[in-house]
């Protein structure tokens, strides 16, 4: 990395783009000593503090040099609404105009902040208003932990995240170096020390970067399974002609290996006529038997012209009875925000699609045939 600084105020150095490392890196760059890192990530991410000046045990010297050539830049909250539950959703604008979405559920001792990984989605679920946005670009690191720097400061005193969710927006493991730094700091003691169990990366099943995970980063893993053969999962999450359930479990498996007392998080969008029936419970059983798991039955939420509709509650209490009498733990997510659209699967934003996913789709498929 190059970290020769501007001369001017243009492109200055966004410092909320490094983690604990790249920030010792940065300030050994610039003849300063490693520590100074820690020093600016308390100020930020602890205290709050955006001006350079009033981090008074930073040098006047280092403090003018980083006023002149640095900057702490978040997305912009555009828009705030709060659903009769008390979730928010806040939209943010970044600086190429387009918006993303991040939500805050709070619950009785805990607030979870749902954060977004890129602008828009490049996967095409079929049962997710995201995917039907688009793709735009991935979001650097200083947009995703600007999106919890924004919620806290927005929050104030009285409301804290305790628990962050990469549920929102995109598909986090496409954009892998930016989350995980991301990720860094939100459990780095330094700057929001969360604990690992309390941060959870979600993810449709990239495999490789899966492995990749188990290597760099300790986090809570949750993976969107929603079917439990290949001939359907093929249709509602297309990645998994990419890479199939076998795949899938082997590298599930893997991350297990990170500590005894570890599960998986299985994610299952209750669909009415297309994944829930009792044959689907028990063929799930049989499937998870060799990793440790929990479920985590989704209500499907609807949106604009989308062809599903969500499982009865009778068929969602029928298929938690299968599971729950072959002794998985299963839950069934409690939906929330769902009259501000905050929702699982109705994030949207604002996303001028770059992507062409209708021709990717075609190629992705072609390369199956072949
Ligand atoms: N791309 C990642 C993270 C974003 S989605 C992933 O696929 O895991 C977060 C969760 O919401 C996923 O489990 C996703 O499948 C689920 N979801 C998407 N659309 C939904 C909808 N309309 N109703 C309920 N859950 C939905």
């Amino acid at each position: 990395m190059n970290f020769a600084l501007a001369p001017a105020k243009l492109n200055r150095i966004n410092l909320l783009d490094f983690d604990r490392k790249g920030l010792e890196a940065f300030f050994v760059e610039i003849g300063e000593k490693p520590f100074r890192a820690t020093q600016l990530l308390k100020w930020v991410y602890q205290e709050g503090v955006e001006d350079f000046s009033q981090m008074s045990n930073l040098s006047k010297a280092l403090r003018t040099q980083l006023a002149e050539q640095c900057s702490l830049d978040t997305p912009e909250i555009v828009l705030e609404q709060i659903a009769s539950d008390g979730t928010r959703k806040w939209v943010l604008e970044t600086s190429c105009g387009n918006r993303i979405e991040t939500v805050f559920i709070p619950e009785e001792g805990r607030g979870t902040l749902c954060v977004s990984s890129q602008i828009g989605c490049a996967l095409a679920c079929t049962f997710c208003s995201t995917a039907q946005q688009g793709f735009n670009r991935n979001l650097t690191t200083a947009e995703i932990i600007g999106q919890l720097f924004a919620a806290q400061k927005r929050l104030g005193s009285s409301q804290k995240v305790t628990n962050v969710v990469m549920m929102g927006m995109g598909e986090p493991l496409l954009n892998f170096d930016n989350v995980v730094a991301a990720m860094n700091l939100m459990m780095d003691d330094f700057a929001y020390g969360l604990s690992k169990r309390r941060v959870t990366i979600s993810t449709s099943g990239i495999v490789p970067a899966m492995y990749r995970l188990t290597e760099v980063c300790d986090v809570s893993l949750a993976v969107s399974l929603h079917a439990v053969t290949d001939e359907l999962r093929n249709e509602l999450v297309p990645i998994n002609k990419k890479y199939p359930l076998k795949e899938l479990l082997a590298a599930c498996r893997d991350n297990v290996k990170l500590s005894p007392r570890r599960r998986i998080t299985f994610e299952y969008v209750m669909l009415e006529g297309i994944n829930d029936s009792v044959q689907d419970a028990k063929a799930m059983v049989r499937l998870l038997k060799t990793v440790p798991s929990k479920i985590n039955l989704i209500p499907f939420n609807p949106f604009p012209n989308s062809s599903y509709r969500c499982s009865s509650s009778d068929a969602i209490d029928r298929f938690r009875t299968v599971l729950h009498n072959a002794g998985m733990i299963t839950t069934i997510r409690k939906t929330r925000g769902d009259d501000i659209d905050a929702a699982c699967g109705q994030l949207v934003g604002k996303v001028q699609d770059k992507s062409r996913r209708h021709l990717k789709l075609q190629l992705v498929g072609s390369e199956r045939a072949a």
